[in-house]
């Protein structure tokens, strides 16, 4: 990680337009509800819905087919949900079936000035001219997890920092994907899940990012915010190579989403599954 970058990133956010707001794979900015089929929500009786979902979960009346079934308790396990690939268009999926999922804000704004320029903050503020002057608005990305498998990152944007962070954490938990655990370490090959299996690359905009599997014990050895997403995903060992200058922390983060996407995507033998001490998803 070099510090000589922050000018151009200092930069490029003081441009303040549309164009400068965070980058993240379309298949990551999923719609929340609102384009969802609407569905008669069931009644709690008719739904056989019993205690153990939080108060606020309660009142939930789910618009989707999937939703309906999770409320129901139909279907109560979140890797069978993913391994259909069916999307999850209501955050509170999410909620009632990773009760313990976390969440952080990432860091994507900077601040500007003199002094404590380049200072990294959680939202990032642009202004939009109109007629009638300046508009400010926030964009904030934020990562949620069980630190098991199970990550999501999402974007939200708007006039105050609070909406903005709310609707990042929904669709943070809307966009939720499994990925795969395993020590792909010639140094380690302990067939544990602290690492991952095998190296993959994420290519975004100008940036190349590429995790490699790390020993037990060496951490993640990768961008401060990239770590977080790792972490939020139950990887504790990283190393990583980065390729190519980037005009923002935006594409860097978008580029390491695209590369644990693809871990998950990658074929592999059963052969090396049993290897490579692979896991998928949520894991006991
Ligand atoms: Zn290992």
């Amino acid at each position: 990680m070099s510090m000589s970058n922050n000018n151009t990133e200092a930069e490029t956010i003081t441009e303040a337009n549309e164009s400068a707001k965070v980058e993240i794979p379309e298949e990551e900015v999923k719609i929340v509800a609102e384009d969802a089929p609407v569905v008669e929500a069931v009644s709690e009786e008719e739904a056989g819905f019993v205690a153990t979902i939080p108060t606020s979960l309660e009142d939930w009346k789910p618009k989707t087919k999937l939703g309906k079934d999770v409320k129901s308790g139909k279907i109560t396990n979140i890797n069978e949900i993913l391994s259909t690939g069916t999307p999850i268009l209501e955050p509170q999926i999410t909620e009632i079936l990773l009760p313990n999922m976390e969440n952080d804000l990432l860091m994507i704004g900077q601040s500007k000035g003199k002094f404590g320029g380049g200072q990294k903050r959680a939202f990032r503020q642009t202004q939009k001219k109109t007629p009638e002057g300046n508009k400010p608005s926030f964009s904030a990305l934020v990562v949620v997890g069980n630190k098991n498998g199970i990550v999501g990152v999402g974007y939200g944007k708007s006039k105050d920092t609070i909406p903005a962070r709310d609707e990042a954490i929904r669709n943070a938990k809307a966009g939720i994907f499994k990925i795969r655990r395993g020590c792909g370490s010639w140094e380690c090959n302990c067939k544990a899940s602290h690492s991952i299996p095998f190296k993959v690359k994420g290519k975004v905009g100008g940036v190349t990012l590429e995790l490699l599997p790390a020993p037990r014990g060496k951490g993640l050895i990768v961008e401060p915010e990239i770590a977080k997403i790792l972490s939020f995903a139950g990887v504790k060992d990283i190393w990583c190579k980065r390729v190519g200058r980037s005009t923002g922390k935006s594409n860097l983060i978008a580029a390491g989403i695209k590369a644990l996407h693809k871990l998950s995507t990658t074929k592999i033998s059963q052969e090396h599954r049993e290897n490579l001490g692979i896991v998928e998803g949520a894991h006991d």
